[in-house]
């Protein structure tokens, strides 16, 4: 066996080992969420905002190049009938595959594993009943409808949200080791995806960046942005992200504050029966009724189903790769941690009072 064999094997054997071992959550917590991940994050994400463009970006086109010299390489070896042509074949596509795998763990993947937010927040699921959904979807409602005027009135420039000490103050409320480096949100060659797809955002878990789509509205914008800068901070599943997001909106800015009530009424009514819906729906004030239509038109202007449909299967499946058994439904999420812990419950009895 010569040595490049021997090293292709080992890549090989701890890539298949990293996907299926069974690592316990707690140690993945302790030795990589709260130990080794913060190092990467306070050196890659100040990287890639000083980068004059999104470094993903660079990774596209690095594949998409290999792409055509991996389809060139393989016409090449079958025109001259060489021999060992499958081993070669399969080295040249598995072994890259297999070392960006592990790159991707390392670097971000590894947060899908840990501790649950349930397990280390103060965590009630009995609070968690369909009368607690339908008041927490009241109160979003009435702060929506509250806080329409003054938000749309100040504007929505990034710099007015308070965002960023709003997000500190969450993150580490929620547990986050140490600081979070936010990321400057930028655009990147996937926006044509994002805007056919309806993703709104996307954390880049190479070089740990925050990536937001271009056709969001300005009151959607701080609540994505939030929710990006949750998963900076390592909290990989969606409805975790969704909850430290909203954490953050409501300490902001009004701007930032009915950005993240406006999206956490989205989730919530998923959750209602179409009567409590319609009900909901019906104690919308005029002005953020106007701002869910032209979200709604957005979507329909910009949205391709086939895209979207078939995207938001593969991300399903990912998640589900990833241990995330909910896969996309975990977005909702938000609104078992928003119940359930005393810390959501704290955050809403005070903006109601
Ligand atoms: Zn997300």
């Amino acid at each position: 066996m010569r040595f490049s064999t021997a090293a292709a094997v080992g890549l090989l054997a701890v890539a298949g080992a990293a996907a299926v071992a069974p690592i316990p959550p707690a140690a993945v917590e302790r030795v990589y969420s709260t130990g080794a991940y913060p190092v990467f994050q306070r050196v890659l994400t100040p990287i890639s905002n000083g980068a004059p463009f999104a470094l993903i970006d660079l990774l596209i086109v690095a594949a998409a190049a290999w792409l055509i010299y991996f389809a060139l390489a393989v016409r090449r070896l079958f025109r001259r009938g060489e021999k060992a042509r499958v081993q070669r074949i399969v080295a040249w596509a598995v072994l890259p595959a297999a070392a960006l795998y592990l790159a991707f763990l390392a670097l971000w993947g590894f947060n899908y594993r840990r501790l649950p937010l349930e397990d280390k927040l103060a965590f009630d699921a009995a609070a968690v009943t369909p009368q607690a959904v339908r008041s927490l979807a009241a109160a979003a409602v009435s702060r929506a409808n509250a806080l329409h005027d003054v938000a749309h009135a100040a504007g929505w420039a990034d710099e007015g949200m308070r965002l960023e000490a709003a997000f500190a103050a969450a993150a580490r409320d929620a547990g986050a080791s140490g600081t979070t480096v936010p990321g400057r949100p930028r655009r990147t060659l996937l926006d044509w995806y994002f805007r056919s797809a309806a993703v709104a955002g996307m954390t880049d878990p190479f070089f740990l960046e925050t990536l937001v789509a271009s056709d969001l509205l300005p009151f959607e914008r701080p609540f994505v942005i939030a929710h990006e800068w949750s998963h900076l901070a390592g909290f990989a599943d969606e409805g975790e992200a969704n909850f430290v997001g909203w954490l953050t909106c409501v300490r902001g800015a009004a701007p930032a504050q009915y950005s993240g009530w406006l999206s956490l009424y989205a989730e919530l009514i998923g959750g209602l029966s179409r009567r409590d819906r319609q009900e909901a729906a019906a104690r919308l004030a005029a002005g953020p009724r106007e701002d869910l239509r032209a979200l709604a038109d957005r979507l329909t202007r910009n949205v391709n189903p086939a895209i979207s449909t078939a995207g938001w299967r593969v991300y399903d499946r990912y998640l589900k790769a990833n241990r995330v058994e909910d896969g996309a439904a975990s977005y909702a999420r938000v609104v078992r941690l928003a119940l359930g812990t005393e810390l959501g419950r704290r955050v809403t009895a005070q903006q109601e009072r």
